[in-house]
């Protein structure tokens, strides 16, 4: 097989645009389809580490990234009544850049779409890949709108719930439930709050800067059973979750929790493929292959390294078999260590494992991290 000139990727999430910026800075013709023709994306933030700093500063987009969201240094602990106990520092892996960045994933899917749209990868939303038949030579794909097209290769990059997947490994594992979810609501920001301030006790809590104005608190409970909550309601169950919680400060924060539609409600789930990331030429990356629950924060993280390792690979050499059986090579390592702690740290606050010491995960984490990719 000879190097790729056309690709397809399917999911215009974070991992399905990094890798269209990758790809196209190394000279591939890339379209990008996404099965929302909304292309909605939940309004509430993530948090990102030094990697993605780095991951970002390679694709040329550090600038952009770092205005859309808010870079800190340090991580507080608070103990249960809400005194602050600890301020640990953390590793910045690009000089003179934030070791943190928190951003409204709206704001980074702005920041990624325009990328990916001025660098010359074609989205075209709402539309997926009704079939998809690889011969060997190329891969002929046929689309929901009725057109269709060839292309060297196809990255799916559709998540957790990945059709490629599904089409390309059917015996593979499918995601499981933890036992555990997250609730989440966006408040104006605390003035004081440069940091990711954790709150430790039975119900986890946290708060994240997104912007100059915009922070968001998360809310880790066990939800035995995975049940399901309408959403009118939701804020007063959320209030609920955290009528435990003695911290003066997140008791005023939820009386702030009135609005249904603003709470976002996810049950956590965890996927990891060990076997084979690609068959013929159909390669899967990000949630679809690997994902974590968000204890480590570093699931859209892997997805983003993904993209850039895949580029790499595929930039090298003629041979696409050999460039991805060497993306997984270098991939799986650091992916299942991710997905493996972050879930042991999640069945240990939920009593269904050995607790673990948040700080002592979160130090390693930071180590691991701060490897070459
Ligand atoms: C509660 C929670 C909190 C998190 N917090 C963090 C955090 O703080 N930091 C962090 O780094 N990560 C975090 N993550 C993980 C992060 O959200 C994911 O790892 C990341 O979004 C994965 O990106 P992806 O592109 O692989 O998949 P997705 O984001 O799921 O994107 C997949 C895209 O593909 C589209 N699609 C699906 N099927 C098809 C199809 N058949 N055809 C075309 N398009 C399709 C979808 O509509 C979607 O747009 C968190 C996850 C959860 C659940």
């Amino acid at each position: 097989m000879g190097q790729p000139k056309s690709v397809l990727v399917v999911g215009a999430g974070i991992g399905g645009l990094t890798a269209a910026i990758a790809l196209r800075a190394k000279g591939f013709d890339v379209d990008v389809i996404e099965r929302d023709p909304h292309w909605s994306v939940y309004g509430v933030g993530i948090i990102q580490q030094g990697n993605v700093v780095r991951a970002m500063t390679e694709l040329g987009l550090i600038d952009d990234y770092l205005d859309a969201g808010v870079g800190f240094d340090f991580v507080e602990v608070c103990i249960p009544t809400g005194a602050i106990v600890a301020r640990i520092p953390t590793p910045r892996l690009v000089p003179d850049r934030p070791a943190n960045v928190g951003i409204g994933r709206r704001a980074l899917q702005k920041v990624l779409g325009e990328r990916t749209r001025a660098a010359g990868a074609k989205i075209r939303l709402g539309v997926t890949a009704e079939a998809l038949d690889d011969d060997g030579a190329g891969a002929s794909v046929h689309f929901s709108d009725g057109s269709d097209g060839r292309y060297d290769l196809v990255v799916g990059a559709d998540g957790l719930f990945s059709q490629t997947r599904a089409t390309l490994f059917p015996d593979a594992p499918r995601p499981e439930f933890t036992g555990q979810a997250v609730w989440r609501y966006n408040f104006p920001r605390l003035p004081e709050l440069d940091a990711l301030r954790v709150f430790e006790g039975q119900t986890g809590v946290g708060l994240v800067p997104l912007s100059d104005t915009l922070m968001y608190m998360y809310v880790t409970t066990p939800e035995p059973g995975n049940p399901w909550y309408p959403r009118e309601g939701l804020a007063a169950v959320m209030r609920a979750k955290l009528s435990g919680v003695p911290a003066p400060l997140i008791q005023s924060l939820a009386h702030q929790i009135t609005d249904d539609a603003e709470v976002v409600y996810k049950p956590l789930e965890w996927l990891f493929v060990d076997g084979p990331w690609h068959k013929g030429r159909v390669v899967l990356l990000g949630d679809a292959i690997h994902a974590t629950t968000p204890h480590l924060g570093q699931g859209a993280g892997m997805a983003i390294e993904d993209s850039i390792v895949l580029a790499d690979e595929l930039a090298r050499t003629d041979d696409i078999e050999a460039a991805l059986t060497r993306y997984r090579e270098r991939r799986l390592d650091r992916c299942r260590y991710i997905v493996e702690a972050s879930r042991a740290i999640c069945l240990g606050q939920i009593g269904l494992g050995p607790l673990i010491e948040n700080a002592t995960a979160t130090r390693e984490m930071f180590a691991r991290i701060a490897e070459p990719i």
